[in-house]
């Protein structure tokens, strides 16, 4: 319902801004240039536009792209982007790279803990038993 919103405001925006141009100089419609649409300029570090209808997002969602008949694939056939490109904003996806990173899943998987915790033992085993105990006496004698 919001994106819904979002989406005919930005249809308005971009009809207003039309008509504003129509009023004085005869528009070059995209259609007829030979000259591809320039993806690239409409993925920038804030906002990802849509392509189809101008309209900006964090992200461009496939519930979006549906409404124009497309999905990630066809959308990114048409405009000539690259699969690996993401559909939103650059600072959307450098932190969700840094969020990827930073709770870096792979250490979460058994074999992994596994590892570690017997890493830990093994350095356990190393240190010097006898002083610790000698220690944790004397502190327990002072108590
Ligand atoms: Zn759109």
């Amino acid at each position: 319902m919001h994106t819904a919103l979002q989406h005919t405001y930005a249809s308005l925006q971009a009809l207003k801004a039309q008509e504003d141009a129509n009023g004085s100089v005869a528009i070059v419609i995209s259609e007829t240039s030979p000259e591809p649409v320039n993806w690239k300029k409409s993925i920038t570090k804030h906002v990802v536009t849509c392509l189809e209808c101008g309209a900006s997002f964090k992200q461009l969602s496939v519930r979006h792209l549906k409404e124009h008949g497309l999905d990630g694939r066809s959308y990114r056939e048409k405009y000539s982007i690259p699969r690996t490109q993401p559909l939103a904003a650059k600072e959307t996806t450098a932190r969700r790279k840094e969020i990827v990173q930073s709770s870096r899943p792979w250490e979460k998987a058994p074999t992994y803990v596994k590892a570690q915790e017997e890493k830990q033992r093994g350095k356990a085993a190393v240190a010097p038993r006898k002083r610790t105990a000698q220690r944790k006496g004397t502190a327990r004698a002072k108590a």
